[in-house]
């Protein structure tokens, strides 16, 4: 069997937990499987280097962001690699540019394209166990690049895919993938499966344990994902293709701190603004994600939205320069609140339970966006995790 097995950072944050992860590789290793090993940065490294960049610059170019940021996964690797040798396994660590990984060329968030596996290949038929750095790739430049925040599950998957592996494991400091952030919810459960659909959501509405690119190549390539802990044997969830899970209408609650919300009042009422107005913020690579536009009245509408925390600012910039407008109002200490589940589709009801929910927790809601497996509710940041745990309850996703 070829696995592919990826350990995040707390998993390797320090001496300790790198052999604990060289060992349980080495086991697979020695039952005569070929093991390629991804690794993330050590513990916190990350937001280390990202500290350290902003302390020199606080506005550091992209591409030196992704230069720094490579060295954290580059430690891992180095590092386990010198671990195994320890133990007496051959192992060799190899970087983006070694694989090669061949990634589109926006820094900080690239997306893989190709990787070259000749060489993974190479070492593997002389029986090494092949640690491959998480998180980064090269672009057409010649330059490394990073996928983004959490990108390291998206290099494992794409590795197993393209290295046809038999197995995908994705180990983390939790035993799966629960109802809700075990550490925010406290009534959260392990679901033993999860469909590829609704993880993507669950991943891309906030739910950090697996990064939503992952989740979609996964499902793309058909590589099926086992998310578990690194710290204990627990058996951890299974991310396939099928049924929905255990016949529940919602799997998962998710939130999202990394939301503003920007409304712009007093727009003309007139056809081509929505359109000049997002078209001018996708041209400037701005995601849009809720939108919101009111009922035209005395000639004027107001269009509200949502878009990264990161972006607001620039977003209010670009509107201003694109359109005349009453005026414009940016809110950053806002979240977005998310149920999702592929059993909601032929189930009435399931919005107002949810807003039922935040009603009794007296919890306001701003905005609201619905798809056929999610309904997303957009509130103020202080009331994210009771609103987590009030929809929770409500759905009854818990143990009890
Ligand atoms: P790693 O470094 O292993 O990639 P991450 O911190 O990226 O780990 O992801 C694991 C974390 O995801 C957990 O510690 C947990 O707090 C968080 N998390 C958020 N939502 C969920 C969920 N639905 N199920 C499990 N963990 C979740
Ligand atoms: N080290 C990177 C990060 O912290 C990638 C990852 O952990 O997956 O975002
Ligand atoms: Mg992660």
């Amino acid at each position: 069997m070829l696995i592919v097995k990826k350990f995040g950072g707390t998993s390797v944050a320090n001496k300790e937990r790198i052999y604990n992860v060289a060992k349980r590789c080495i086991e697979d290793y020695q039952k005569g499987n070929d093991v390629v090993v991804v690794l993330s940065a050590m513990g916190k490294y990350t937001d280390e280097l990202i500290t350290m960049a902003q302390d020199i610059n606080e506005n550091p170019p992209k591409r030196e962001m992704d230069m720094l940021f490579t060295i954290g996964e580059q430690m891992s690797v180095a590092l386990m690699a010198m671990a195994m040798n320890k133990l007496g396994v051959p192992a060799i660590s190899l970087n983006a540019f070694q694989v090669a990984m061949h990634s589109t060329s926006v820094y900080g968030n690239a997306r893989i394209k190709r990787i070259d596996c000749e060489r993974i290949r190479n070492e593997l038929e002389q029986r090494k166990i092949v640690l491959v750095t998480g998180f980064q790739g090269i672009n057409k430049y010649g330059d490394y690049t990073t996928l983004g925040r959490g990108g390291s599950d998206t290099t494992a998957v794409a590795l197993a895919a393209a290295l046809h592996a038999d197995a995908c494991e994705i180990y983390t400091d939790v035993d799966g993938v629960y109802t809700a952030d075990p550490r925010r919810v406290k009534n959260a459960r392990k679901l033993d499966t999860v469909t590829y659909d609704e993880m993507l959501e669950l991943a891309t509405l906030g739910a950090g344990v697996l990064h939503n690119r992952s989740v979609e190549l996964a499902k793309k390539y058909g590589v099926q994902l086992v998310v578990r802990s690194s710290l204990n044997t627990n058996e951890g969830t299974i991310v396939k293709e099928g049924a929905k899970m255990e016949k529940m209408i919602v799997s998962g609650v998710a939130a999202d701190a990394d939301a503003a919300r920007v409304a712009v009042i007093g727009l003309k009422d007139e056809p081509g603004v929505a359109f000049k107005l997002f078209n001018a913020l996708a041209k400037h690579n701005i995601n849009i994600d809720m939108i919101l536009q009111s009922v035209g009245r005395k000639g004027t509408k107001d269009i509200s939205f949502t878009c990264s925390d990161l972006d607001a600012d620039e977003a209010e910039q670009i509107i201003s320069d694109t359109l005349p407008f009453e005026s414009i109002d940016v809110n950053k200490n806002v979240s977005k609140v998310s149920i999702v589940g592929a059993g909601m589709q032929s189930n009435a009801g399931v919005a107002a339970k949810m807003f039922e929910a935040l009603y009794d927790a007296n919890i306001n809601i701003r905005m609201i966006s619905t798809s056929e497996i999610r309904v997303t509710v957009l509130i103020d940041d202080i009331n994210t995790d009771r609103a987590m745990n009030a929809i929770h309850d409500k759905f009854d996703l818990g143990d009890n």
